[in-house]
């Protein structure tokens, strides 16, 4: 058993869920009520999804996310055909891409040097990240 649970905890999917319980249960088929084994979500009594125990966006929360990305890519797209090719990778709870980056040799990043810097990304909850969002 302790391997199952090992297993179900390594492979659990991580990220937002669409706040559907109709979506959920066809994501996990085998979900009844609690957690899933699956996806980052809690059905509770009366077929109600827990918002403070999952991992889940509204349908509207999605597609503005959508507009978001396609907004960031444009604006990275604009900043690279005008030059700036800046390394900046990010740090967030201590954390950077750079500790498993294969490319370390080659880009030369270094904090310690001079222009360096990291993008700090802030310790915002869902809701703060949507409020941003929806201000920009
Ligand atoms: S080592 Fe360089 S390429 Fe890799 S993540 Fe860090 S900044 Fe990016």
């Amino acid at each position: 058993m302790e391997l199952e649970d090992e297993i179900k905890k390594r492979f659990k999917m991580k990220g937002l869920v669409l706040a559907d319980v109709k979506v959920v249960r066809m994501m996990d088929k085998t979900l009844e009520n609690g957690y899933s084994d699956m996806i980052p979500v809690y059905v509770g009594k009366e077929d109600k999804i827990s918002e403070k125990s999952s991992s889940i966006a509204t349908k509207e929360q999605f597609e503005l996310l959508q507009k978001y990305i396609v907004k960031t890519i444009k604006d990275i797209s604009k900043e690279i055909l005008s030059g700036n090719i800046d390394i900046k990778p990010y740090y967030k709870d201590k954390k950077t891409p750079c500790e498993y980056c294969e490319y370390k040799a080659i880009c030369q990043f270094d904090k310690n040097k001079f222009g360096n810097e990291y993008k700090y990304v802030p310790d915002l909850n869902k809701e703060e990240i949507f409020e941003k969002i929806r201000k920009e």
